[in-house]
């Protein structure tokens, strides 16, 4: 793999350092701006017909790997994994290595679907439920006429079914987004991606939600106040479970704090209770 110096014009500040990936728990965060991250790998992984594995990831999904370590794995065998959430940047910087901005996934799907309609690439839609992902695909059409859609598929099938992977890998795809949450999708394309020729391989978790309408995204006051994961919350108040994870991470990476953390069995590398 290339190592990209992003230091032209007026990227300077694209790549904070001289390092290529910035550890966070375990986690090596590909240290990229969204425009660079797109100019520099995605779009050439495209052209050059290129094999690659994407995830994004944000504290809550960092908390899962630590006491997940199969899924730590699978998520270590990811090409780039790019930081989607402001708890990563902020850890980032208490640990003196910045990351240069929040790499959203949502917005890296929608600028590779206009990058896609421009450039004739194809995308298979996999996730989310039948509606949704039908509507998500009509959705994407009408925002960027002349989308070539390789296929769909909703994300509700048994993973042992070799026909879904089947119908995907013979659509010859140049573009594989998968929404079937954290964990299923990651694992589901770290088990199939072997089976593709070329495609850039990216899960994307709710967005299929989100593009079809069935659910809202923050108002961007929101994201730029750093509260969108309250915003979820407040949608979904099923998750607050998933939201203690982000304050466990917040707290094992707050100075003074972390300490007292680890003193009742919290660790940033070992499952809970493990350390
Ligand atoms: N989903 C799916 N198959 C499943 C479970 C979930 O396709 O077996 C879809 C679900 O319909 C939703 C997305 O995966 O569209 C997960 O959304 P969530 O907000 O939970 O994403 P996460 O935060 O886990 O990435």
């Amino acid at each position: 793999m290339n190592v990209y110096m992003f230091t032209e014009g007026n990227e300077v500040n694209a790549m904070s350092g001289n390092y290529r990936t910035v550890k966070v728990m375990d986690i090596d965060f590909f240290n990229t701006s969204m425009n660079a991250f797109l100019k520099h790998i995605v779009y050439p992984d495209l052209a050059n017909g290129n094999r690659s594995f994407i995830v994004t990831a944000n504290p809550e999904f960092v908390i899962e790997t630590r006491d997940h370590p199969e899924f730590k794995k699978v998520v270590q065998s990811a090409d780039y994994v790019l930081a989607d959430g402001v708890g990563i940047v902020n850890a980032a910087v208490l640990m003196g290595h910045p990351l240069p901005e929040r790499v959203s996934g949502i917005d890296v799907m929608y600028r590779m679907l206009d990058h896609a309609s421009k450039n004739g690439y194809s995308v298979f839609f996999l996730g989310a439920s039948e509606d949704s992902n039908k509507k998500a695909v009509e959705n994407a059409g009408k925002e960027w006429p002349g989308l070539k859609v390789a296929g769909r598929h909703d994300g509700y099938f048994d993973p042992a079914d070799e026909s879904i992977v089947d119908m995907v890998v013979d659509s010859k795809p140049d573009i594989v987004l998968v929404a079937l949450g954290m964990q299923r999708q990651e694992k589901w394309i770290a088990d199939n991606i072997g089976r593709f020729d070329k495609g850039v391989f990216m899960g994307v978790g709710g967005s299929f939600d989100v593009l079809s309408g069935k659910a809202q995204r923050a108002p961007k006051i929101w994201i730029r106040l750093q509260l969108e994961w309250l915003y979820r919350l407040i949608q979904e108040p099923r998750r607050i479970k998933r939201v203690m994870r982000v304050f466990e991470f917040m707290l094992l990476h707050t100075p003074v704090l972390k300490h007292l953390m680890r003193m009742f069995g919290y660790s940033t590398t070992k499952p809970r209770g493990k350390s």
